[in-house]
């Protein structure tokens, strides 16, 4: 069975502004899908039909089986969720809004103690006196908490520090080993990829690429700069795109074979030369 089936969803707000259109794509235990998109692409529009806050136009999404909307509590019965905006009731404290989410879901309360510990969360503050990363630490445990078998989190990384984004993934990690099904949005490829198995990119409401990471990643460009002591040579090698040339400095994109770049760099008189990997959002910015 699939964790996660979304198969030709479509929803337009006022009839006429459309938040997404033909979304497919399936995600399985232990498998963590990266749904990728700058905003207003679409994320929020399908995970808010998973979470069964809003009613598709057409197509399907279900949850372990499950329809988000005709069954929607079967198929959330085992979901952790982060939402992209974020409201607690502000006067419980920490502790009291976990336990309270905890008795909801019908799980009980052993999580709590680790959780808050590993995300540095102190269980005593008020939820309405949080800062937007504490804010987003507790969505964070909250959804852990109550021992998901399916993870949807949209932009579960923003928001917070470089330590716990690390710490993040690591639990993510853990997650996915445990078998658990993730989705995770953002609008940042660089900072949700080291832990993505696919990834999914979202353009204006339509699904544009579903890819491995992995081939994600061979395609990646490098950029390639390189200074020449005294010839001005001509770029022979086929891959080149955005050439710039200042002086006897080259700087360019490349996307061609290694070797060839190695072989033609070797025959110059080099200087200097640095290749490194294009970043990876850029790279995904090509898509639009
Ligand atoms: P993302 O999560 O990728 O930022 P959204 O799913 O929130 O994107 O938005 C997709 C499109 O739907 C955008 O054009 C957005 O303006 C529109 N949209 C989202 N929610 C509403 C709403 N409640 N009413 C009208 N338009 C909306």
């Amino acid at each position: 069975m699939l964790a996660i089936e979304v198969a030709d969803a479509k929803k337009t707000y006022d009839n006429k502004i459309v938040g997404i259109e033909k979304v497919t794509f399936n995600i399985k235990y232990g498998e963590v899908f990266g749904y990728i998109g700058p905003n207003g692409a679409g994320k929020s529009t399908t995970i808010r039909a998973l979470m069964g806050l809003l009613r598709l136009d057409s197509g399907l999404v279900n949850i372990e089986g499950h329809d988000c909307f005709t069954d929607g509590v079967n198929a959330r019965e085992n979901v952790g969720y982060v939402p992209s905006e974020l409201s607690f009731y502000n006067s419980m404290t920490v502790r009291k809004y976990l336990e309270f989410m905890m008795k909801q879901k019908g799980r009980g309360f052993e999580r709590i103690d680790d959780l808050c510990t590993y995300f540095e969360l102190n269980q005593n503050r008020k939820t309405g006196e949080l800062s937007l990363g504490n804010k987003k630490k507790l969505a964070i445990v909250c959804a852990l908490a109550c021992s998901p078998k399916v993870l949807i989190m949209d932009e579960a990384t923003t928001g917070l520090d470089p330590i716990m984004q690390q710490k993040f993934f690591e639990q993510i990690e853990k997650e996915k080993k445990k078998g658990t099904a993730i989705l995770l949005s953002s609008h940042n490829l660089n900072e949700i990829q080291r832990c993505c198995d696919r990834v999914g990119i979202i353009k204006n409401g339509t699904l544009v690429a579903v890819k491995e990471i992995g081939e994600f990643k061979s395609k990646l460009m490098k950029r390639v700069t390189f200074e020449t002591k005294y010839s001005h040579p001509e770029i022979t090698i086929d891959g080149v795109e955005n050439l710039k040339v200042d002086g006897n400095r080259y700087e360019f994109n490349y996307h061609g074979d290694m070797k060839a770049l190695n072989d033609f760099i070797a025959s110059l008189d080099i200087v200097n030369v640095s290749i490194v990997d294009v970043d990876l959002n850029e790279e995904f910015m090509r898509w639009y």
